[in-house]
């Protein structure tokens, strides 16, 4: 959408038949809401998710918590809250879009098989139903997620590391707004247990259940032991009714360019976090903005070095404020040791209770903070 809002035509294929409905990222940062609501964007999102003016860390099942209200930043951004909405429903947001706009041909079934690029022009080829075809343009972005083919194609290593547990996302209708006293939309809980976070959703909850490493993912998402673990966190002895369960691994890594010659990567192909603090989804629409501007640029004219710069202002920030924030939220979570756990929620409650500090928290966790710091790298 937005190389086509700079008039630039675009060839975009998919390997899927359609646009996954996968239940996969479901927080939109305010920064994001600023930068998709020029193009009416934000506003759709809305009306079809769920506000949250704040979010909290918290005991459980004891209740202490500490609560951070984002109306601390109104003074920062247009959207002082985060926004609680499938990333499936931006995705069909942004295909309604562009129906009808010549610029963008979208092609499903049609995995990219091949690469290549000269001096003057890029190439991939894709197979479309067995048969093989080339397609030129000037550019290609690989925006192909975590098992990027363009990226393998460009022999760039991913270097990081895969976290040992396995996360379980389960989605249910029950109503733990009703039962448990003191939620916010989102909530990142320690349980004796363990831990766990509890997300809402427009018409249910999504809760992230964590697992031993050495479980497979079938045994991870037993019926008995999704059941037992939410039984853990709300007695319900008539079972859970359970919308959707999805096992994944999750990992840390980064490649050392955004960019060779005239194929550049953005968003998982790119980079991979951590799911605690939901900067993923976030991360990669950030990318899209800041690679779009430049490339409109160097579309016009202007020297293609200028593609070096989309690295150098997103890579840094990706692995200070993305990857390594998203550690040590992950960090703090995992923490078993009851006395570091209240040492933790004692200082998480000085912060959100000091509005200075509150606000500078804020901006880092909403990626205000990482946006600002990139816009200064030349
Ligand atoms: C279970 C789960 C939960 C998550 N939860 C969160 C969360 O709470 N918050 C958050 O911010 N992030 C979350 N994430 C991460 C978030 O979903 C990703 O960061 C986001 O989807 C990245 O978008 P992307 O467009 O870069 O990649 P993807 O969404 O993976 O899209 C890549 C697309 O490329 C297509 N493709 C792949 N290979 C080819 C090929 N060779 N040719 C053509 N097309 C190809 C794929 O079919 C896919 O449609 C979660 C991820 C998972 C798996």
């Amino acid at each position: 959408m937005l190389l086509a809002e700079h008039e630039i035509p675009v060839l975009l294929f998919e390997a899927e038949g359609d646009i996954s409905d996968d239940l996969r990222a479901s927080t939109f940062h305010p920064p994001t809401l600023d930068m998709l609501a020029p193009f009416g964007i934000s506003a759709l999102l809305i009306e079809q998710g769920l506000i949250c003016p704040n979010w909290q860390i918290r005991m459980h099942p004891g209740g202490e918590n500490a609560v951070f209200d984002l109306s601390v930043i109104a003074d920062d951004t247009g959207h002082p809250y985060r926004l609680q909405c499938e990333q499936a429903k931006l995705a069909r947001i942004l295909a309604d879009r562009l129906v009808g706009n010549d610029l963008v041909e979208i092609h499903f079934n049609c995995p990219v098989v091949d690469l290549q690029q000269a001096d003057d022009r890029a190439a991939v080829t894709v197979d479309r139903g067995g048969e093989r075809e080339t397609y030129q343009g000037r550019f290609v972005i690989g925006a192909d997620g975590a098992g990027s083919f363009v990226r393998q194609a460009l022999d760039f290593p991913f270097e990081g590391m895969t976290y040992p547990e396995t996360t379980v996302l389960v989605s249910t209708s029950y109503p733990f707004e009703e039962h448990i006293e003191g939620l916010s939309n989102v909530n990142y809980c320690w349980s004796p247990e363990g831990n766990f976070s509890l997300l809402r959703l427009k018409d249910f909850w999504r809760c992230s259940l964590y697992y031993d490493p050495d479980l497979t993912f079938d045994a991870a998402i037993a019926e008995s032991r999704v059941q037992a673990q939410l039984n853990e966190i709300h007695p319900h002895p008539d079972g859970y009714e359970i919308v959707d369960r999805r096992p994944y691994r999750v990992h840390q890594r980064l490649v050392k360019n955004f960019r060779r010659g005239r194929v550049l990567l953005v968003g998982d192909a790119a980079h991979l976090s951590s799911p605690s603090g939901g900067m993923g989804l976030n991360g990669g629409i950030h990318d899209a903005f800041n690679l779009t501007d430049k490339l409109a640029r160097v579309w016009r004219g202007a020297d293609q070095a200028l593609l070096d710069q989309y690295t150098r202002q997103r890579r840094p920030v990706v692995e200070s404020a993305i990857l390594q924030q998203a550690d040590r939220n992950r960090k703090r979570m995992t923490e078993k040791d009851p006395a570091a756990r209240a040492r933790s929620l004692a200082e998480m409650q000085i912060i959100a209770a000091t509005p200075a500090l509150a606000r500078e928290h804020l901006l880092k966790s909403s990626m205000i903070h990482g946006l600002r710091q990139a816009a200064e790298i030349p």
